[in-house]
């Protein structure tokens, strides 16, 4: 996984907005599998959505006229607190750089930030 994937999953609406540019499909939100575009036939005007590879997930994205805008609806997704204070760049001596508050090493954000990334 490439470093703008990783910061996309975690996220980061610039780095999702430059995957969907790229073509780069996100791995899939609900089982981390791959995923593709699929072109659904209507009867009318073909409808794209990118969906996760396992059938078994069922993990859809919503639909649309453009394949771009089918990654981008994939590809867009919300920042988790997936990261602890105690790991996070912007810890230091038991407080927050970002907001100034002190925190818990094992209190979680969503502004977090891999220590590795400084
Ligand atoms: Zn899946």
């Amino acid at each position: 996984m490439t470093d703008l994937e990783r910061r996309a999953l975690l996220g980061d609406r610039q780095a999702q907005e430059e995957c969907t540019q790229q073509g780069v499909l996100l791995p899939c939100w609900k089982c981390g599998g791959e995923a593709e575009v699929n072109e659904l036939h209507t009867g009318g005007k073909p409808l794209y959505t990118v969906a996760c590879q396992k059938h078994y997930c069922g993990a859809y994205g919503a639909g649309s006229s453009s394949i771009q805008k089918a990654i981008e609806f994939w590809n867009t997704r919300p920042t988790l607190p997936v990261g602890r204070c105690g790991e996070c760049a912007a810890y230091v001596d038991s407080k927050c750089a970002n907001t100034g508050y002190y925190k818990s090493e094992t209190g979680f954000c969503d502004d977090f930030a891999p220590k590795e990334d400084i």
